[in-house]
Protein backbone atom coordinates (compact mmCIF):
# COMPACT_ATOMS: atom_id res chain seq x y z
CA UNK A 1 0.00 0.00 0.00
CA UNK A 2 1.51 3.41 -1.02
CA UNK A 3 1.58 5.97 1.35
CA UNK A 4 -0.84 8.19 -0.39
CA UNK A 5 -3.62 5.35 -0.05
CA UNK A 6 -2.38 4.94 3.72
CA UNK A 7 -3.71 8.26 4.37
CA UNK A 8 -6.57 7.88 2.20
CA UNK A 9 -7.52 5.15 4.27
CA UNK A 10 -7.03 7.07 7.66
CA UNK A 11 -8.97 10.29 6.32
CA UNK A 12 -11.63 8.03 5.43
CA UNK A 13 -12.17 6.37 8.83
CA UNK A 14 -12.27 9.70 10.61
CA UNK A 15 -14.82 10.48 7.91
CA UNK A 16 -17.10 7.89 7.91
CA UNK A 17 -16.38 7.59 12.17
CA UNK A 18 -15.74 10.87 12.91
CA UNK A 19 -14.24 10.81 16.91
CA UNK A 20 -15.93 13.40 19.53
CA UNK A 21 -18.59 14.29 17.18
CA UNK A 22 -21.29 15.67 19.22
CA UNK A 23 -22.07 18.96 20.99
CA UNK A 24 -20.60 19.43 24.79
CA UNK A 25 -23.56 20.05 27.24
CA UNK A 26 -21.67 22.71 29.05
CA UNK A 27 -18.90 24.43 26.50
CA UNK A 28 -16.97 27.36 27.55
CA UNK A 29 -16.71 28.25 24.25
CA UNK A 30 -19.04 27.39 20.89
CA UNK A 31 -17.86 28.61 16.90
CA UNK A 32 -19.91 28.44 14.33
CA UNK A 33 -17.57 28.02 11.30
CA UNK A 34 -19.09 27.82 7.26
CA UNK A 35 -16.52 27.07 3.92
CA UNK A 36 -19.15 28.25 1.65
CA UNK A 37 -16.75 27.52 -1.39
CA UNK A 38 -17.88 23.79 -0.39
CA UNK A 39 -21.00 23.93 1.58
CA UNK A 40 -18.79 22.79 4.82
CA UNK A 41 -20.66 23.75 8.26
CA UNK A 42 -19.76 22.55 11.73
CA UNK A 43 -20.08 24.29 15.11
CA UNK A 44 -16.99 23.60 17.11
CA UNK A 45 -17.17 23.15 21.19
CA UNK A 46 -14.05 23.92 23.52
CA UNK A 47 -14.31 23.27 27.21
CA UNK A 48 -11.72 24.57 29.48
CA UNK A 49 -10.13 22.72 32.64
CA UNK A 50 -12.04 24.03 35.98
CA UNK A 51 -9.18 24.79 37.78
CA UNK A 52 -7.09 26.20 34.48
CA UNK A 53 -9.05 28.32 31.82
CA UNK A 54 -5.83 27.97 29.60
CA UNK A 55 -6.21 24.40 29.48
CA UNK A 56 -8.11 22.51 26.78
CA UNK A 57 -10.05 19.51 28.42
CA UNK A 58 -11.80 18.84 25.73
CA UNK A 59 -12.86 19.28 22.19
CA UNK A 60 -16.24 18.33 20.39
CA UNK A 61 -17.97 19.28 16.68
CA UNK A 62 -21.19 19.13 15.25
CA UNK A 63 -22.26 19.41 11.21
CA UNK A 64 -22.49 18.61 8.00
CA UNK A 65 -19.03 18.36 5.85
CA UNK A 66 -17.18 16.88 3.48
CA UNK A 67 -14.98 13.90 4.25
CA UNK A 68 -11.75 16.24 3.85
CA UNK A 69 -13.38 18.91 7.11
CA UNK A 70 -15.16 16.33 8.75
CA UNK A 71 -11.72 14.40 8.83
CA UNK A 72 -9.59 17.13 9.93
CA UNK A 73 -12.09 18.27 12.89
CA UNK A 74 -12.04 15.03 13.90
CA UNK A 75 -8.35 14.72 14.53
CA UNK A 76 -8.28 18.00 15.65
CA UNK A 77 -10.54 16.97 18.77
CA UNK A 78 -8.46 14.44 19.30
CA UNK A 79 -4.84 16.88 19.24
CA UNK A 80 -6.01 19.49 21.59
CA UNK A 81 -8.03 17.76 24.13
CA UNK A 82 -5.20 18.47 27.31
CA UNK A 83 -3.37 20.95 25.74
CA UNK A 84 -2.79 24.52 26.73
CA UNK A 85 -4.36 27.03 24.81
CA UNK A 86 -0.77 28.64 23.09
CA UNK A 87 0.11 25.10 22.42
CA UNK A 88 -2.97 24.24 20.41
CA UNK A 89 -2.42 27.44 18.35
CA UNK A 90 0.95 26.52 17.92
CA UNK A 91 -0.08 23.60 16.80
CA UNK A 92 -2.98 25.26 14.38
CA UNK A 93 -0.42 27.40 12.98
CA UNK A 94 1.79 24.48 12.23
CA UNK A 95 -0.75 22.52 10.31
CA UNK A 96 -2.01 25.52 8.47
CA UNK A 97 2.03 26.29 6.97
CA UNK A 98 2.33 22.52 6.43
CA UNK A 99 -0.82 22.84 4.46
CA UNK A 100 0.07 26.37 2.71
CA UNK A 101 3.33 24.52 1.26
CA UNK A 102 3.67 23.76 -2.83
CA UNK A 103 2.65 19.85 -2.96
CA UNK A 104 6.15 19.39 -4.28
CA UNK A 105 7.81 20.96 -1.51
CA UNK A 106 9.36 18.77 1.17
CA UNK A 107 8.37 19.95 4.47
CA UNK A 108 9.61 19.47 8.41
CA UNK A 109 6.75 21.11 11.12
CA UNK A 110 8.51 23.00 13.16
CA UNK A 111 6.65 21.19 15.58
CA UNK A 112 5.46 17.66 15.17
CA UNK A 113 1.85 17.25 13.51
CA UNK A 114 1.72 13.49 13.81
CA UNK A 115 -1.51 11.84 11.76
CA UNK A 116 -2.16 15.38 10.84
CA UNK A 117 0.11 14.75 8.21
CA UNK A 118 -2.56 12.40 5.94
CA UNK A 119 -3.99 15.61 4.87
CA UNK A 120 -1.12 16.67 3.19
CA UNK A 121 -2.42 15.83 -0.17
CA UNK A 122 -4.84 18.40 -0.33
CA UNK A 123 -1.85 20.61 -0.63
CA UNK A 124 -2.59 19.74 -4.44
CA UNK A 125 -6.19 21.23 -4.09
CA UNK A 126 -6.14 25.18 -2.99
CA UNK A 127 -9.61 24.92 -2.58
CA UNK A 128 -9.46 21.23 -0.48
CA UNK A 129 -7.29 23.53 1.84
CA UNK A 130 -10.20 25.33 2.79
CA UNK A 131 -11.65 22.33 4.21
CA UNK A 132 -8.84 20.98 5.76
CA UNK A 133 -8.13 24.19 7.65
CA UNK A 134 -11.82 24.93 8.82
CA UNK A 135 -11.94 23.46 11.98
CA UNK A 136 -8.55 24.96 12.74
CA UNK A 137 -9.41 28.71 11.92
CA UNK A 138 -12.42 27.83 14.22
CA UNK A 139 -10.03 26.59 16.87
CA UNK A 140 -8.44 29.93 16.52
CA UNK A 141 -11.20 31.81 17.14
CA UNK A 142 -12.26 29.34 19.90
CA UNK A 143 -8.80 30.19 22.15
CA UNK A 144 -9.32 34.17 21.16
CA UNK A 145 -13.12 34.21 22.17
CA UNK A 146 -11.69 32.66 25.37
CA UNK A 147 -8.94 35.23 25.79
CA UNK A 148 -11.46 37.83 25.59
CA UNK A 149 -13.71 36.30 27.84
CA UNK A 150 -16.85 35.65 25.06
CA UNK A 151 -18.48 32.51 24.88
CA UNK A 152 -19.51 32.08 21.21
CA UNK A 153 -18.99 33.69 17.58
CA UNK A 154 -19.62 32.79 13.73
CA UNK A 155 -16.31 32.70 11.24
CA UNK A 156 -17.23 32.44 7.82
CA UNK A 157 -14.37 31.74 5.27
CA UNK A 158 -13.79 34.78 3.15
CA UNK A 159 -14.72 34.08 -1.04
CA UNK A 160 -11.60 34.40 -2.85
CA UNK A 161 -11.71 36.92 -4.79
CA UNK A 162 -14.82 38.96 -6.04
CA UNK A 163 -17.80 37.43 -8.31
CA UNK A 164 -17.55 38.27 -11.71
CA UNK A 165 -21.19 39.49 -12.91
CA UNK A 166 -22.26 37.29 -15.85
CA UNK A 167 -23.38 38.99 -19.23
ZN1 LIG B 1 -15.23 20.71 2.17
Amino acid sequence: MSAEELYQEVIMDHASRPRNFGELSDPTVRIEAENPMCGDEITLYLQTSKEDENHIAMAHFTGQACAICTASASMLTIKVRGLDCQRALELSRTFQQFLSLGPDEPSAPAIPIGDLKVLEGVRKFPMRVKCATLAWHALDQAIAEIARGGTQSKLIEGEIGPEIPSG
